[in-house]
């Protein structure tokens, strides 16, 4: 597990009623669902959910935990997680 993945909190809209929900990326990576904080529903991800979540480790990896540099070079990255 790379410390990337372990630090950064990554959010998943529920199946039940839209809300995000953010864990570390390396537990959503694992467990591959998610428990809603607001309705408690578990959301399974999606095969593409999942590829997104390993792009945006993969950029992070790359750009750092830098704030500007997320802003920055990694915009890419936040419009993964957004998706
Ligand atoms: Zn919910």
């Amino acid at each position: 597990m790379s410390l990337v993945a372990a630090v950064v909190q990554y959010p998943l809209p529920c199946a039940e009623c839209k809300s995000y929900t953010s864990r570390p990326a390396a537990v959503i990576r694992d467990e591959r669902k998610i428990t809603c904080r607001v309705c408690g529903s578990v959301t399974r991800l999606s095969d593409q959910q999942l590829e997104s979540l390993e792009r945006t480790l993969e950029h992070m990896n790359v750009c750092g935990l830098r704030k500007d540099a997320l802003e920055d070079t990694c915009k890419e990255a936040e419009e993964a997680v957004a998706d």
